[in-house]
């Protein structure tokens, strides 16, 4: 997977966001990113079995349980 700025894997754990993401630095470049931000997360095909779920009108912790996507996320 490539980093945004550079190929460098000198990547360090730098704190967490204002809310709770863990943060990562490049030590080549210094450049901060978020870790795994969730909406780059859902691949298309999981998105399309939460429509699919929803449609069978499922709930949403039932929808997170079979996904493995946050509840929380789903609210969104
Ligand atoms: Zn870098």
């Amino acid at each position: 997977m490539p980093y945004p700025r550079c190929q460098s894997e000198q990547m360090v754990k730098n704190g967490t966001t204002h809310n709770g993401k863990p943060k990562d630095l490049c030590k080549d470049c210094q450049y901060q990113f978020v870790e795994n931000p969730e909406s780059r997360r859902i691949s298309d095909e999981t998105q399309a079995l939460i429509d699919q779920l929803l449609l069978e009108r499922l709930s949403l912790a039932g929808i997170a349980r079979v996904t493995g996507v946050s509840e929380r996320w789903l609210q969104t």
